[in-house]
Parts: structure tokens; sequence; C-alpha cells
């Protein structure tokens, strides 16, 4: 499948880890390829606002990450909504996961050295990228831990982690509040995403007239080649280049 060529009746929701930027060691090793943010930021300009960031991380670190664009973004899996105005929505509000998981994962991964606790304002994240061998243990733990008819929380599997979430948020839900906003009414979403839990991203996007670009498939899993694609639509959108123009091999 080939990505299409942006124009202006779209709509993007972009995942961060995997899909803008490259996988590191531990989510606080990644690093942002100097133009995106810029880039973010003209698209936003070409979209008219539907342009939203859509991650497992909190609101906070986004910013933090893609500083200083700061649009409409989706948090801790759709947890926190940031609209296009500002304002922040979040669902449901002041449950957090129970002080005695995280002690219990604490304990866990005292044992366990690579393996990685990332509390989030609602939810936690265990990572064991750096010790493959755990896998099998933090899931034990977490089944133990969080019952699948569990009221509040499910399990969110994530590459070489696992993520104790809400059970009412989803990236699916988050797409559709978004589409409902003004900026993004009557557009297509193109849901671009690498992992488990864009699934329900692009099953929205699907659903809501659009599509969904997984970076494993569509980009051969390089997040190098969705920022290429992100940035000939914006050329495009701005008029720089025309579609179908310019010979391969030739820069423009
Ligand atoms: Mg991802």
């Amino acid at each position: 499948m080939t990505p299409p060529d942006l124009d202006r009746t779209f709509a993007l929701f972009l995942d961060v880890d995997g899909t803008l930027v490259e996988i590191a060691a531990t989510p606080e090793a990644v690093v942002v390829a100097p133009g995106l943010p810029g880039l973010l930021a003209d698209l936003h300009t070409h979209l008219d606002g539907a342009v939203a960031i859509v991650s497992g991380r909190p609101l906070a670190q986004i910013d933090e990450l893609l500083h200083p664009f700061c649009g409409s973004a989706a948090g801790e899996h759709g947890v926190a909504i940031r609209f296009g105005d500002g304002t922040v929505e979040e669902l449901p509000v002041g449950i957090a996961v129970p002080e005695d998981w995280r002690e219990a994962l604490g304990a866990s991964a005292a044992r366990w050295p690579g393996v990685r606790i990332e509390p989030k304002p609602h939810g936690v994240t265990i990572h064991y990228r750096l010790a493959p061998e755990h896998g099998n243990d933090v899931w034990r733990v977490v089944r133990a831990l969080v019952p699948e008819d569990h009221p509040w929380f499910r399990l969110l599997p994530a590459r070489e982690a696992v993520e104790i979430g809400l059970r009412a948020a989803s990236k699916g839900q988050a797409v559709e509040r978004l589409m409902r906003q003004a900026a993004f009414q009557g557009r297509k979403p193109i849901y671009v995403g690498d992992d488990f839990t864009d699934e329900a991203g692009i099953s929205a996007a699907t659903e809501l007239g659009g599509i969904g670009l997984r970076v494993g498939e569509v980009f051969g899993g390089d997040p190098a080649h969705v920022r290429a694609w992100l940035k000939r639509g914006s050329d495009r959108l701005a008029g720089k280049v025309t579609a179908g123009t310019v010979p391969k091999g030739i820069a423009p």
C-alpha cells in the first residue's frame, strides 16, 4: 500500500513513538528529528488545525518532545485530550492505578534488572525492552494484578512493554472525540501508527470514512519514511511541489 498524497480534505492523527520518532531503549532516550516540530506546525497551518498527536505518553511529555509544536493531542491512549482551543478533557476524572499495584510492580521490577516502571498520571507502563528475558515474568505479574473483568483498568500490550490503563479510554475513542471538533469535522481522517493500541485508532478512522496507515506495512517500519511522506505532503500543500512532476532521484 502506498500512502496517499496529502490534500486539504484530510485530518491527520499521528502516533509518536515508532511513528514520528524512532523507538529508543527507554522512552526518555528518544531523539526527535530537528525538523519535526516545524513540520507539524506547517501541516497544522495547511490543514487548518486538523492535526492531532495520539500517544500513550502523557500530554506534558508529548509537548516536551515536540516543543514548540503544541496542537490537538490525546495523551495516555486517549485518557487526556487537548482540543485545538487548548482545553483539556480527562476521562474519567480521578481514577488512578491503586497504590498497592504500584508497590507490587516496583517490588517485582527491583528483582529484574532492566525492567522499568513508568508511572503515568492515570496508569503505569512496565517496559522490558532492556530485559526481554523477563517479558513473561512481567506479564505474569500484571495479569495477576488486573483481572480481565476489572471494571476500570485493562492491560494494553505494547512493543516490549505492557501498560495498565483505563478501560474507558482508547486511541479510537480519542479519534472520535477529536473528529467532532470544528477543525476536524467533515474531513477524512488518516491515522498513522505502529503498535497494538493504534489499531483502535485505525478502526475509528476507517469507520469515519478515512484510512489507517500501519508504519510496518506502509513505511517499512521506519519513522524517517513517515516524516518524509509528511514533508512531501506539507510541501505539496504549500504549493512547493506538484504531485507527480518531480522525477525520481532528482531533488526538488
Ligand atoms: Mg507507537
